[in-house]
């Protein structure tokens, strides 16, 4: 189970949260869907060599690169931070994935702030991107998602309307928002789980 393997090291946790998709949706077929919305992209990585360690990709990051862009970043080298290192801008500023420096609850250690922001792959959002936190960690990025994916999750649906009612959306426009999403739509939501106690939850955001 998932929630059993957060006692294993750093890289494998780290996979779970970039990966955690593939452990969700055997069953759905969104194996691919959640690798490609978490930054990656398989079309023609397979033999590109990484521009950092030169072995062959695998997958090749198309991400958010807060630092400098390479042609090619393999996850081994995102996972290990030898990217973070290597595509600083300037002594000591280490390059980033995500941007961790607000909507992080204050019951998460700097460790995992760390590990999200400069060793675990990003997303493209239309807006800004966060990531999202439970249990005093961060969670598994899931994928883009539309109406059709959260429908059956409450909990995410729970949290979405939440999301929208403290951004000053009312209670019927959320849920009319929430039933647009589309995953590869102009109103999108984005889906995450919890290492821990498994509970999914999701933000939304709009071209
Ligand atoms: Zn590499
Ligand atoms: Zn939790």
């Amino acid at each position: 189970m998932v929630a059993g393997a957060v006692r294993y090291c750093p890289i494998v946790k780290t996979a779970l949260r970039i990966l955690g998709l593939a452990c969700l949706s055997a069953a759905t077929g969104w194996v691919l869907l959640g690798l490609r919305a978490s930054g990656w992209n398989l079309r023609g990585a397979w033999r590109s060599a990484c521009d950092l360690c030169s072995r062959p990709a695998g997958f090749r990051y198309a991400g958010p690169v807060f630092g400098r862009q390479p042609e090619v970043v393999c996850l081994r080298c995102i996972a290990d931070g030898t990217a973070a290192i290597s595509l600083g801008l300037r002594d000591g500023i280490r390059a980033e994935f995500t941007d961790v420096g607000w909507g992080v609850p204050d019951d998460v250690p700097k460790a995992v702030r760390e590990e999200i922001s400069q060793r675990t792959p990003g997303f493209i959002g239309w807006q800004q991107e966060h990531w999202l936190y439970h249990c005093a960690d961060a969670a598994a990025f899931l994928g883009r998602v539309g109406w059709d994916d959260v429908r059956p999750l409450p909990d995410a649906l729970a949290s979405l309307r939440a999301d929208l009612v403290q951004l000053g959306v009312d209670a019927s426009a959320a849920e009319e928002q929430i039933a647009a999403m589309h995953r590869d739509g102009e109103l999108t939501g984005y889906l995450f789980r919890c290492l821990h106690c498994g509970t999914h939850f999701a933000y939304s955001d709009a071209s």
